[in-house]
């Protein structure tokens, strides 16, 4: 046995001392034990950087405490230039959607309860009004995201009969969520047709049969396609279910309420074009926290009467929204009314959509406080992520870091809040795109720390 793990103090000599014992005042003893194991575990596997004296070893039981104590989840810096960023929580909520989740968490709320008639009401009804205006759908259903929506649609409308897909939309979305798989959990039969790159509305209708319950039309949402490829429109596949009596799902993922081609991104249908090419028939679904900006939830845009379908499905009752996201989806989508405002107050949208020369200012400005030739203010390349315009690379400002790239990346993660940065070509890269303004002193503060 080495000199240093001779040394090692033990559990109960440390809570012995005056400075451990302090801290059983502000956390529960236990928890104090839990802290100590761990920084006599952490001195015994790295003895050279072991506490040497009382101080010392209070000082890091107290840093072990802290980290216990924190909360699992917990706030992040986002640098790495993927604005709608699924690992990292997707959209971050609009002031006027946190404030109404403020108004409504505390206390009790009309959630299902119909104020003016003084009888029971539905939560389904919550979001809807908005929903029908901003899109044009006849009706529109909140679930709890946009894979619940999915399965609601299937399972109501095709259970145990045939759900026609193109071969080229057999997608997966992200971890553990491939179409296919999802199509075969909700009861539907799943009927492949045309060809990966290739498919066209005579595929469709070739395939339709008496077994038939929906056409379905998923959104190539995180991949292109490029080269010889062909693929029937939602508006055609509206315009065939409707002649054939039969429904037509179109899965559109991203619910992009404004179009973006003023800020060069283009190619994304908006919630409003794509219920108008579905059709009478027609049938949308998108999630609530990627371009649309809210909260996680699942939006279901349609007829009164398959809406109604959907709503007395028993399974919905399982996919059910609860009242905290109704409130921030609400206050999100209220903002669309104005949407100059709109783009101005829904983070996502204000990100994606700022302009790089005032994101060259902060970083400039970053970069000055840090005062290090080893920052230096790059041209840089973000994307939007949260599956939608895979192909879009937006103009970003970024400061690279020379050095270990390993070693400062995992310190910035280290960090607290911790900072997600990117490593490209061997370098630290953290993008501004992402970034709020208020957050700039804590970028600061967190190279700084890394550069140390
Ligand atoms: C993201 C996405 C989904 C899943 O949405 P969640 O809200 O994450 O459940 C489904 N379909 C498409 C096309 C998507 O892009």
């Amino acid at each position: 046995m080495s000199d240093e793990r001779r040394a090692l103090p033990s559990v109960s000599s440390l809570l012995e001392t005056d400075g451990v014992r302090a801290l059983c005042d502000r956390a529960p003893r236990t928890l104090v034990v839990d802290a100590i194991r761990l920084t006599i575990d952490a001195a015994r596997s790295a003895p050279s950087t072991a506490p040497s004296g009382g101080e010392a070893w209070s000082a890091a039981v107290a840093s072990a405490l802290d980290r216990l104590s924190q909360p699992s989840l917990r706030p992040v810096i986002n640098g790495t230039g993927v604005v709608l960023h699924t690992n990292l929580g997707r959209a971050p909520l609009p002031q006027a959607a946190i404030d109404a989740v403020a108004r409504v968490a505390a206390g009790f709320t009309n959630l299902e309860y119909d104020v003016e008639q003084g009888a029971r009401g539905s939560r389904y009804t919550h979001c809807a009004a908005l929903l029908r205006e901003l899109t044009g759908a006849e009706d529109a259903l909140v679930v709890n995201n946009c894979a619940a929506a999915l399965v609601l649609v299937l399972n109501t409308l095709a259970d145990q009969r045939g759900a026609i897909v193109s071969r080229g939309e057999l997608v997966e979305i992200g971890g553990s969520f491939r179409i296919p798989e999802i199509m075969g959990k909700s009861g539907a039969r799943l009927v492949e047709v045309g060809t990966t790159n290739r498919t066209n509305v005579e595929d469709y209708r070739r395939a339709i049969d008496a077994d038939t319950g929906i056409v379905a039309k998923v959104h190539r949402s995180n991949f292109a396609v490029s080269g010889f490829v062909a693929e029937a429109s939602a508006a055609d596949l509206g315009t065939l279910a409707l002649e054939r009596g039969i429904p037509f799902l179109h899965d559109l993922g991203s619910g992009l309420l404004l179009a973006l081609e003023a800020f060069g991104l283009s190619g994304e249908p908006t919630a409003r074009e794509a219920v108008t090419a579905a059709g009478k028939n027609g049938v949308v679904t998108m999630s609530g926290d990627k371009l649309l900006g809210g909260p996680q939830a699942g939006i279901i845009l349609g007829s009164r009467a398959t809406l109604d379908r959907i709503r007395t499905n028993p399974l919905t009752r399982s996919y059910r929204v609860d009242k905290l996201t109704l409130a921030a989806l609400e206050a999100t989508l209220a903002l669309y009314r104005d949407p100059p405002r709109a783009l101005r107050e829904i983070p996502a949208l204000a990100q994606l959509t700022c302009d790089a020369t005032d994101l060259r200012t902060r970083a400039e400005r970053i970069q000055a406080s840090l005062g290090s030739s080893r920052v230096a203010v790059v041209d840089s390349e973000a994307s939007v992520g949260g599956g939608a315009f895979p192909t879009a690379r937006i103009p970003s400002v970024a400061l690279a870091i020379a050095g270990d790239a390993g070693a400062i990346e995992s310190k910035l993660r280290a960090g607290d809040p911790p900072l997600i940065a990117r490593v490209a070509d061997g370098r630290v890269v953290v993008d501004l795109r992402a970034i709020f303004p208020r957050e700039d002193t804590a970028v600061v503060a967190a190279l700084r720390g890394a550069l140390a």
